[in-house]
């Protein structure tokens, strides 16, 4: 049963993939009365394709290990980056950013605010699954890290050395010990290392669609339309105009519009280096093969994940702007690694997907007030980890939305850092 005052607030969450619609629910959990709005339907923008998993460990911030791959990433057409020539140009301002914010004092802030989400993400995660009696779409396996040789392996050992700094349980495992574990990975990955508590979602897809149902079972409603703006009226309410020409004059705004979220920060007058890091997936139905674990390759930078639908094989970065059209030969790319670490993997009914991770140069998110307009708040750029942070994004903007203490020290997450 929801508790109302008698005049009850009203919010409008803009954008309904797994952020939005988190936030949607536990706001109308809290009292108030939500509109999720969409320009489709929930779930269908980023968050229908992800790898799935839970990634506590990947709050690792990108220095200057990560910088020495990039050329080699950048030149190999099957590695794990790609940049078209065309959006170079576009792309510099972003990188010299990300560039800056891998300097080592500065990594060190983006790790320590990383984790401050990484902590409380799978217990937050497990609280908002059994509000919506949806535990099952966890499942309790971890994820192995793999690695063909020796050489890849110490190529690791910077996330090995963060893992350690904060206290990650792992296990480091060979050849006999990762096959008991994964009957599937083949004879040739000599070493892993398990993550147990980094979990699986069966369904990313699914996962909100249910969030979203649940918030609307507890009296939230949904608008179908694309938000062009929102204004400031004089009575201190804020009006939300969509496309259409509709209006919905709210106590609040919540803008979690993914990559998109850009766009309706610049016309607030608070531009931010908002990118699109472009992944893509196969999700192969009937793979032949079936696996407990989520694999990751960090080598080559991509996942092997056993979802509901079959086995999903995806990952790499591809820069290219929002436009382009998507080159699944890069999908394919990965199905062919996939197939080296699972020889018994077949792709006879598959398709293929590509999504936009909505990704800020110093790769954590955007959890913040509007810097210019009272009454707004952004939750976007949660680039890699949108699915590992949406349950604790969700009770951090429902905290400053109700005017609540956060758990968690939001002063890194603000928009005006930009
Ligand atoms: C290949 C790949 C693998 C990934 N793997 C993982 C993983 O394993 N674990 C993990 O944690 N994360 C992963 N991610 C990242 C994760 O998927 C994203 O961070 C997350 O989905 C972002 O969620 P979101 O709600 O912010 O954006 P979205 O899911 O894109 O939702 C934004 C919504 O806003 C709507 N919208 C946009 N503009 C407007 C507008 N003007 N008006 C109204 N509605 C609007 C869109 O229609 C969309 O539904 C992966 C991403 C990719 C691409």
């Amino acid at each position: 049963m929801v508790e109302k005052s008698k005049k009850t607030k009203t919010v409008a969450v803009v954008g309904a993939g797994v952020i939005g619609a988190a936030i949607a629910l536990e706001l109308q959990r809290r009292g108030l009365q939500v509109t999720l709005i969409d320009k489709g339907e929930p779930g269908r923008g980023t968050s229908y394709g992800n790898m799935a998993s839970i990634a506590l460990d990947f709050a690792a911030g990108s220095g200057p290990s990560t910088w020495r791959k990039i050329p080699r990433w950048l030149l190999d057409p099957e590695g794990p980056v790609w940049l078209r020539p065309a959006y170079a140009l576009k792309m510099a301002p972003w990188f010299l950013r990300f560039i800056a914010a891998g300097r080592p004092s500065r990594l060190r802030e983006i790790e320590d605010a990383g984790m401050s989400l990484s902590n409380p993400a799978l217990g937050d995660f497990r609280t908002m699954l059994a509000s919506i009696d949806a535990s099952d779409l966890m499942t309790d396996e971890g994820c192995l890290a793999i690695y063909e040789t020796e050489a890849e392996f110490a190529a690791d050992r910077g996330r090995m050395d963060f893992m350690r700094r904060y206290g990650f349980d792992f296990d480091v495992l060979g050849g006999g010990d990762i096959r008991a574990l994964e009957p599937a990975l083949s004879p040739s990955i000599a070493k892993a290392v398990l993550l147990p508590n980094n979990k699986t979602i069966r369904d990313p897809y699914r996962l909100v669609v249910r969030l979203a149902d649940a918030a609307r079972g507890l009296g939230a409603s949904f608008v179908s339309g694309a938000v062009r703006n929102v204004e400031k009226s004089g009575d201190g309410t804020s009006v939300v105009l969509l496309e259409s020409g509709e209006r919905l004059t709210v106590d609040t705004v919540v803008l979690a519009a993914g990559v998109h979220t850009r766009y309706l920060a610049e016309k607030l007058g608070e531009p931010i280096p908002l990118e699109t890091e472009r992944g893509y997936h196969t999700q192969i139905m009937q793979p032949g093969v079936s696996m407990r674990y989520s694999v990751i390759w960090p080598h080559r930078a991509f996942m092997i994940t056993p979802t509901a639908g079959g086995i999903r094989v995806g990952g790499n970065v591809e820069l290219a702007g929002l436009d382009a059209e998507p080159d699944f030969r890069r999908a394919r790319v990965l199905v062919r690694h996939a197939q080296r670490a699972v020889p018994g993997l077949k792709v006879e009914e598959s398709s293929e997907w590509m999504g936009h991770r909505p990704a800020l140069p110093d790769t954590i998110p955007i959890i913040s007030p509007s810097s210019k307009m009272p009454g707004v708040w952004y939750a976007t750029g949660h680039g890699h980890l949108g699915l590992t942070y949406c349950a604790t994004t969700a009770q951090l903007v429902a905290d400053m939305v109700t005017g609540r203490k956060p758990a968690v020290d939001l002063a890194p997450f603000r928009i005006d850092r930009y």
